[in-house]
């Protein structure tokens, strides 16, 4: 999507600090980081949350689901690491283009 930015810094048209990238994700640093390793990990395909997956993209969120914590290392989480995803704007979703909060570093407080 043209006006999407997070399909803009999938495409390079804007920067970022881009950790992780492969034919079918990206993992970037969070602008505004609410812990000491704030990541955003989105797919390339532009879906804009859980509400409008479609069944053919199922599997493209269990493979980042499963790539994430085999990227623990490179990405300085080997110690333990917390996922929030947010849907629609009562989930607090600003950016119209599903991605994972990747958050880390030190001890987390509990929820
Ligand atoms: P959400 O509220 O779940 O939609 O989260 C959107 C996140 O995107 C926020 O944590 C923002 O800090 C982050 N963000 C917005 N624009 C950028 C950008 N250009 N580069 C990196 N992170 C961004
Ligand atoms: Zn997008």
């Amino acid at each position: 999507m043209t006006d999407c930015v997070f399909c803009k810094i999938a495409n390079g048209d804007i920067p970022s600090s881009i950790l992780y990238e492969d034919d079918d994700m990206l993992v970037f640093k969070d602008l505004h980081p609410k812990a000491p390793i704030h990541l955003l990990a989105i797919p390339r395909k532009h879906i804009k949350n859980l509400f409008e997956l479609e069944p053919e993209d199922s599997q493209q969120l269990a493979d980042m689901l499963k790539k994430i914590p085999a990227l623990a290392d490179q990405l300085n989480l080997s110690n333990g690491f917390r996922l929030i995803q947010n849907n629609g704007e009562g989930g607090g979703q600003i950016v119209d283009h599903i991605h994972f909060h990747i958050l880390g570093g030190g001890q987390l407080p509990a929820m």
